[in-house]
């Protein structure tokens, strides 16, 4: 409506675990067929895409169908592995045996975005070890990790153990000796103080394992079974517990259990997993990145924020990165990672650019031995990338990446507050590392439209509304109006008193244009601006300021306080006054011309406030505009402001007739009398000549809207 070429493209994130676990459980296909579980995920995405695309239809939403991607497809997948490529040229992938968080249940490598901390009940166990010939106790959540038990800690000041310092401990059971370590990130107030390093027990022995350099144990595998512990070798974590702790009993190496609550990191991005990860140590694939948090940060200051606040999301983020970007998957459904290693010295063969899309699993590397060490043994990668390298690389791709960068870089990324630690802090990294520039000019960070009853929706709660079953009561643009409510950036219940409060207004905007139908819908506007009313000049001049107001919020995507202004003037002054207040004038004027300034005023309103409403409700103004203008919205301009209809005396003089009329009508209600009842004497009372003067210039327009026969303006004693 102002004139640009708006790209508004769309795009499809559709690899990952959701999709997988749907088929997998809804559809009952198994994991054993690669083939055959791939083309199902496809199949499903794809009658998903067709749902969402008629809802989006059904909703006014019209993207460039032309422009859409999805990140299954052959081509999106040739994209994402010569990103990948690109990096590796620049020597920052690697893959390496690395502690990563881990599921057991959904039995995959996660990524912090992932993770969450959930509340526990669990017990404190007070274990003996000995040292020399001492005893000491050491208070641990996980005595089922006895056996990977690689240090014991203490707090550097702890004065209770500084003789300590240098010394081995014995690990109960298994009679192993560890050494005495000094660490700061030891809570003395804990347990007793002392407490064990596990590899991996939780985040904090991953930090203190790689930070000394101790030696690591597996002490998991991928089913969260019990490894390299002799007589606990495949339990479970609750048996082994069971277990360990009967036979610390037996040595007589446990003092006391106790119960506790403590916040342990899971699966938490899945409602339904919610499983305490554990760490295990396995061959990933990293992308080298920390070395470019300052990057990062510095091209996140450089992006327009809407709202401002969510930037520091992305910094605080970005600042506290620990690990490398971990991007493989244990999975089926999705990018291959387009890599071969050797597996003797572990170097890593790329394929050509020319070659991709591959996958390594099912193809050759281009070489028959490692250019290396010459080794035999090349393997090809089983992984697949995580989500978020597919989608990091899509204002690349809606650029016209790697043949040109067109519309780079991009006007607007839009998307939610939940992702900003994934999307957007991924794509500004990957995009930096492929093109040294940032990757849009501008984010608007929507919240989450919430179930009614404010929690976020979601089938087993079953407080989902389906959008079209809000159309099918309501109509699109109640429900488009009732979600806008929201203000940018918060989470917002969705609440059906909204969408009818939106199809209320929608009447009444209706109705005014009936009623203005009658008077221009042969109305032509002149070439010259006819002489105004003072009532007219006053109303106009408001409109104006209206349309700065809009201009404004709609340029800072403040979409709820354009629609409540303009809700506000709708009702509140065009309806309830303006309309009421012209009537006499349009059905039976004194003069000729004080008809038509009416007539013109009518027109202004409805045709501006039309085009101010339509990218909020694009249906309901398009069948406005086509009977009453006989054009299209889509060929209409927003408004602008008219500096010449600026009046701010008249304006004054309609908030003052506006405040006269609703005392009128108050009155007659207070009196119980029909608003159109005949008055045969009103007398105002104004506290200075200044207003004297204005409602004098009224007097004729406060009788006739009032039905009052003689109006008497008196000054306040
Ligand atoms: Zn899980
Ligand atoms: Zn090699």
């Amino acid at each position: 409506m102002r004139g640009y070429n708006v790209l508004l493209p769309q795009g499809w994130d559709t690899q990952g675990l959701p999709t997988e676990l749907a088929v997998q459980n809804k559809l009952g296909i198994s994991l054993d067929n690669t083939e055959k579980f791939r083309s199902a995920c496809k199949e499903w995405t794809g009658q998903m895409i067709k749902q969402m695309r008629e809802t989006m239809r059904h909703l006014g939403y019209m993207p460039d169908w032309s422009f859409e991607y999805r990140t299954m497809d052959r081509e999106y997948h040739r994209k994402v592995q010569l990103a990948l490529l690109n990096l590796h040229h620049m020597g920052r992938v690697y893959r390496s045996k690395h502690p990563i968080y881990w599921c057991p249940k959904c039995k995959t490598a996660l990524a912090d975005a992932e993770l969450g901390y959930k509340k526990e009940e669990t017990i404190l166990a007070y274990i003996k070890f000995k040292i020399e010939n001492e005893s000491v106790e050491i208070a641990t959540t996980r005595p089922e990790l006895l056996h990977a038990c690689v240090a014991v800690a203490f707090h550097p000041e702890d004065k209770r153990y500084q003789d300590l310092t240098g010394k081995e401990a014995r690990v109960p059971i298994y009679n192993r000796k560890v050494p005495m370590i000094t660490d700061t990130s030891v809570d003395p107030e804990y347990g007793t103080g002392l407490v064990m390093i596990c590899t991996f027990g939780d985040e904090q022995d991953v930090k203190t394992v790689l930070k000394h350099k101790l030696a690591t144990i597996e002490a998991l595998d991928e089913e969260g079974k019990i490894l390299n512990s002799r007589k606990y070798d495949g339990l479970g974590i609750e048996e082994a517990r069971r277990a360990i702790l009967a036979d610390l009993v037996d040595v007589d190496a446990l003092s006391k259990t106790v119960k506790t609550s403590h916040n342990v990191l899971a699966h938490m991005e899945r409602p339904t997993c919610q499983t305490p990860i554990e760490f295990l140590p396995k061959p990933q694939w990293f992308i080298r990145i920390k070395d470019i948090r300052e990057q990062i940060v510095k091209i996140a200051h450089q992006i327009n924020w809407f709202p401002t606040d969510m930037k520091k999301r992305l910094i605080d983020w970005a600042e506290g990165l620990e690990w490398d970007w971990l991007f493989s998957r244990q999975r089926i459904f999705g990018t291959p990672v387009p890599f071969w290693y050797c597996q003797k010295c572990g170097y890593i063969i790329a394929p050509k650019k020319k070659d991709l899309p591959i996958d390594p699993a099912t193809q050759k590397p281009l070489v028959g031995k490692c250019p290396s060490c010459g080794s035999k043994a090349l393997v090809g990668s089983e992984d697949v990338c995580d989500c978020w390298v597919d989608s990091s690389i899509t204002p690349l791709v809606i650029a016209g990446w790697p043949r040109t960068l067109q519309y780079y870089p991009l006007s607007l990324r839009q998307q939610g507050s939940e992702i900003i630690r994934t999307w957007a802090f991924y794509s500004i990294l990957q995009c930096y590392l492929q093109t040294g520039q940032l990757p849009f000019k501008a984010i608007l960070v929507n919240g989450m439209i919430l179930g009614p009853d404010g929690r976020a929706m979601s089938s087993s709660i079953g407080n989902t509304i389906e959008p079209l079953e809000v159309i099918k009561k309501y109509g699109a643009d109640a429900l488009r109006q009732g979600l806008l409510l929201a203000s940018v950036g918060s989470d917002f219940p969705f609440q059906w008193k909204d969408m009818a409060y939106s199809y209320s207004f929608m009447q009444k905007f209706w109705n005014a244009c009936r009623f203005a139908q009658k008077h221009i819908a042969n109305y032509r506007l002149p070439q010259k601006k006819p002489r105004l009313h003072i009532v007219d000049r006053g109303i106009l001049s408001r409109l104006q300021k209206l349309i700065k107001v809009l201009t404004e919020n709609m340029e800072t995507f403040q979409f709820n306080l354009t629609l409540q202004e303009l809700q506000n003037f709708v009702w509140h002054e065009f309806c309830d006054y303006y309309i009421e207040i012209a009537k006499s004038r349009l059905y039976t004027p004194k003069k000729e011309w004080i008809k038509k300034s009416a007539q013109y005023t009518l027109y202004t309103l409805i045709w501006t406030l039309t085009r101010l409403y339509t990218p909020l409700a694009p249906h309901i103004t398009e069948e406005i505009s086509y009977n009453l203008f006989n054009k299209s919205m889509l060929e209409s301009k927003w408004p602008s402001v008219n500096q010449k209809l600026i009046d701010e005396d008249s304006e004054r003089a309609w908030i003052i007739l506006k405040e006269a009329m609703s005392n009128i009508w108050k009155l007659k209600s207070q009196l119980r009398l029909p608003l159109n009842a005949e008055i045969s004497n009103a007398i105002i009372r104004c506290e200075n000549e200044n207003l004297k003067e204005i409602l004098k210039k009224l007097k004729i327009d406060i009788k006739e809207a009032g039905k009052i026969k003689r109006v008497k303006i008196l000054m306040d004693k």
